[in-house]
């Protein structure tokens, strides 16, 4: 039995991800970069799945290339850039070094 990837839940013998998982990377396709965050989440939270799982699908990283949150946030800072009209792009490197100072500076 293999693992989700994202929530650590038992998962299929085949998938990475359960199916609960699934569901919310389905969702995360269809409205990334078309919706706020704030929207983001509460289309998250109407596959019905529940929230701490959520939150914990939206921070995980398998991949090293920076959690779902992170590359959300990425795409919607650069989004807001070009809409001020400031070139230049954000990734998920850099919201997670952002965030990692801001914690910091909190403490
Ligand atoms: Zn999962």
């Amino acid at each position: 039995m293999s693992r989700c990837a994202y929530c650590g839940e038992r998962a299929g013998f085949w998938s990475r991800m359960c199916a609960d998982c699934k569901k919310l990377m389905a969702c995360v396709q269809e409205l990334r970069g078309r919706v706020g965050y704030g929207e983001f989440l509460d289309g998250l939270e109407r596959t019905g799945v529940a929230k701490e799982k959520i939150m914990a699908f939206l921070k995980a990283d398998p991949d090293g290339s920076g959690s779902i949150q992170d590359q959300v946030t990425a795409e919607m800072t650069t989004e807001l850039m070009k809409v001020m009209g400031i070139s230049g792009r954000q990734t998920a490197e850099e919201v997670k070094r952002i965030r990692d100072t801001a914690a910091k500076d909190s403490k």
